[in-house]
């Protein structure tokens, strides 16, 4: 039997620089992540439609919006497809899709998918799906950059799709306060893949093990940047700025800069650290 094929597929700094993945196998295909957007979840579709393969099931890695919007528009036509994704994945989804739906709709207007599709088959952390004999592995790592990141490997090609475990060459969103479970969940990834032959991120692009280590090491540069950037426990608003601007220098073009306020604030929380309002 043929190899299974990871196709990955990038949308622009505008759509969040967010990936897809399509696993083809012998006849079929499975994809994961599906976009923020209709425009790029549509670009989406037109490999599906092209690789001509039916699209046997769909993977939510994590609960963010950039990685679940787009199935509706992917799964068109092709029946009653399973959308995979585990509980905690799903609950992550129920509890923000509204919220953010309503803070975005406004600026995206029609490009904001006019529906949102929840999982209808939930697996368990370690779920095997075999598909023409291929066996794809959803493993759950637990919270850690969302409230559950899975990751998906392919054992049969060595391909490792990380999601956002990785950022590559991208600010990673610190956001949910969770730097620590990252790290172990890096090293840990890390340890037990040995085989995996590529490794995929959620935002930017594939490579072998260095790309973990550089998470690592970003996670950790971030925390001490904002760590040294403050004084007696606190943060004003021109150390925030300082703190910003090394950040960016450090880590010089990496995309999606305009998260970088918005992560300070919050690992200055995760490292309890006051920032101190204007
Ligand atoms: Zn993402």
């Amino acid at each position: 039997m043929a190899r299974p094929k990871v196709h990955m597929f990038t949308s622009t700094p505008g759509e969040m620089d967010t990936n897809s993945f399509l696993i083809e196998t012998e006849r079929s295909i499975v994809a994961v992540d599906t976009q923020f957007l209709a425009t790029p979840a549509r670009q989406v579709r037109a490999i599906i439609d092209a690789i001509g393969k039916p699209l046997v099931g769909v993977i939510i890695s994590h609960s963010h919006p950039d990685h679940f919007n787009g199935t509706q528009i992917l799964t068109e036509g092709f029946g009653d497809v399973p959308i995979m994704a585990t509980q905690a994945v799903a609950d992550g989804m129920r509890g923000c899709a509204d919220r953010i739906r309503e803070k975005w709709l406004p600026m995206y207007g029609s490009d904001y998918p006019a529906e949102t599709i929840y999982p209808n088959r939930i697996v368990e952390g370690g779920h095997v799906l075999s598909v023409d004999g291929a066996d794809i592995v959803i493993d759950s790592l637990g919270p850690g950059e969302a409230p559950d990141l899975c990751v998906v490997w392919v054992p049969g090609s060595g391909d490792m799709i990380a999601g956002d475990l990785i950022y590559d060459g991208v600010h990673a969103w610190v956001v949910e306060q969770r730097s620590q479970e990252w790290i172990d969940q890096l090293e840990d990834v890390k340890r037990r893949y040995v085989d995996a032959r590529c490794f995929y991120s959620g935002h930017g692009g594939t490579g072998s093990t260095r790309l973990l280590d550089d998470q690592v090491a970003y996670i950790e540069r971030f925390r001490d940047f904002v760590h040294e950037g403050a004084r007696d426990g606190t943060i004003d608003q021109k150390q925030k700025s300082a703190i910003i601007v090394c950040i960016k220098q450090h880590f010089a073009g990496f995309k999606q800069d305009w998260w970088v306020p918005i992560n300070v604030d919050a690992m200055a929380n995760e490292l309890g650290l006051l920032v101190l309002p204007e």
